[in-house]
């Protein structure tokens, strides 16, 4: 199977190549030359199978180059979870698919744990021998995720920038107290935007490539930007669907929703491929905090950068730049990279692009838009934990809104809501939200949410308060690019 540019379909590039380079020469994204199918008998076949095979199954449509070794390190990176890494949870009739029972607590551990498996791999396939240094923007989670996959693993080194006071207090300790000895972490001045804008920089500046070389590494990216990063995360949405016919809550080939929390748009666009890959789902809804612009978006046909970014209780979904519309707009153009190109240099130069009203109604048959605000999202926290003793993290409590509204005004009940975090990364917001003081330290604010719900607290969070700090530093957005070639001569 080759990938192809979202900007440039005549760049054609192997799996492996995709998931090594990260992103396209051309600044466009990689995407399957064409989207695999998965029949009724097999998607039958995964009833009897545990979630790692499952997921090597689906990714092997994906990489057949790296099938080989595809089930063992699915086996591996899974076996990080505590128990099911993707469990459908029932409560009060409504249904979670909790995403955030890996090592970080995150769903980006979906991805991240299997990554480094993927990219080592991949390497050994292109027989290159180079070191590479994976660069990653975070909103928080992440920066984390990623360290956790790629900390002490050979011929490997990860640099994480996040942006300064715009995570959780949790979110910052898990990255600055990060152990390993291939690892670096700096916040940087600015938003998640910035931190974003100025990684990709990096990607398309051949004076850094050039630098990085000198010191034997080459660069690549652990954001869903990568398709390594994604096709992991289009395993879980079969495995849900089969989870839910196979306990009976459905029936084989009924259609369901899925309601994602997003920012990048990278998870739900895992759902989109895993729709165009056959799985039946009938919609997905997007679910957006206060910075909607993916919202606006499926309500005018425009993506309007041009407004004020919003700092929330759900950091993760602090974006306005989603990196990964630009696949959904190529597919929906009709796969066409000259369009795709322009609106994405439209973007860059004057803040916003419209999609044509044919396009509009591919995209509004598929999608349904919500955004939550802050005030909305703790109430929904507040209401749904008294109604049923769930905990919901602020990024999910925006999803579930969503899911209530379009089952408002739908009728739908077959609607599965993605959790994408554990509550203790937010158990301050959490606290608040269910109307208790939230104590100034960090590890009495976790102690308390868990005498208040119940929840297991997991020990990697509650160690973090007495951990080193070992990452303190901040750079401006100039001082990134010497960040960056510095995280590896220190070695
Ligand atoms: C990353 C993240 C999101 C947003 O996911 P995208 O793939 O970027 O849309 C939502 N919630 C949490 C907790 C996250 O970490």
């Amino acid at each position: 199977m080759y990938y192809i540019s979202t900007r440039n379909k005549s760049e054609r590039v192997s799996g492996a190549q995709a998931v090594v380079q990260g992103i396209a020469s051309d600044g466009g994204l990689y995407v399957p030359e064409q989207i695999p199918s998965v029949t009724k008998e097999e998607l039958a076949a995964l009833k009897a199978m545990e979630y790692p095979e499952r997921a090597a199954f689906i990714i092997g449509k994906f990489l057949p180059e790296l099938s080989d070794g595809l089930k063992d390190w699915c086996e591996r990176a899974y076996s990080r979870f505590d128990g099911d890494p993707a469990p459908i949870v029932k409560a009060d009739g409504k249904y979670f698919l909790e995403l955030w029972h890996g090592p970080t607590h995150a769903f980006k551990d979906m991805a991240l744990t299997l990554l480094p498996y993927l990219m080592t791999g991949s390497k050994k396939i292109l027989n290159r021998t180079d070191k590479t240094l994976i660069l990653v923007a975070t909103s928080g989670d992440t920066g984390k995720a990623a360290l956790e996959g790629f900390k002490d693993v050979e011929g490997t080194a990860c640099a994480v920038f996040y942006p300064f006071g715009g995570v959780s207090n949790l979110q910052k300790l898990q990255m600055t107290t990060q152990r390993g000895g291939n690892v670096f972490v700096s916040a940087i001045k600015g938003n998640f935007d910035d931190a974003q804008t100025a990684v990709k920089k990096i990607f398309a500046s051949q004076g850094v490539k050039d630098k990085l070389a000198e010191k034997g590494y080459n660069l690549s990216s652990a954001n869903s930007i990568n398709w390594g990063r994604l096709v992991p995360q289009i395993a879980y949405y079969f495995s849900a669907y089969v989870d839910l016919a196979d306990s009976g809550e459905i029936e084989d080939g009924e259609e369901v929703v899925f309601t994602v929390p997003t920012g990048n748009f990278g998870n739900i666009l895992a759902a989109y491929y895993a729709m165009k890959m056959g799985l039946p789902i009938k919609r997905l809804v997007c679910a957006s905090n206060r910075n909607n612009v993916l919202t606006d978006f499926f309500e005018s046909g425009t993506y309007d950068l041009k407004r004020e970014f919003h700092k929330t209780i759900s950091p993760s979904m602090d974006i306005l730049i989603s990196s990964n519309f630009e696949r959904l707009i190529f597919e929906t153009s009709g796969r066409n990279d000259k369009l795709t190109k322009q609106r994405m240099e439209k973007l860059a130069t004057e803040g916003k692009y419209t999609v044509s009203d044919v396009e509009m109604k591919e995209i509004a048959r598929t999608f349904a838009a919500y955004s939550a605000d802050d005030e909305i999202t703790k109430e929904t926290i507040a209401d749904f934990f008294d109604e049923s003793g769930y905990v919901l993290d602020p990024h999910s409590a925006v999803a579930f809104d969503a899911t209530m509204r379009f089952e408002e005004e739908t009728g739908e009940e077959r609607i599965v809501t993605v959790c994408t975090a554990s509550p203790y990364k937010f158990a301050a917001s959490v606290l608040e939200a269910i109307g208790e003081t939230v104590p100034r330290d960090d590890g009495a604010a976790l102690t308390k949410l868990e005498e208040e719900t119940a929840l297991p607290l997991p020990e990697s969070l509650s160690e973090l308060p007495s951990l080193k700090i070992r990452f303190g530093g901040c750079v401006d957005k100039d001082g990134i690019e010497q960040a960056v070639i510095n995280s590896v001569i220190r070695e």
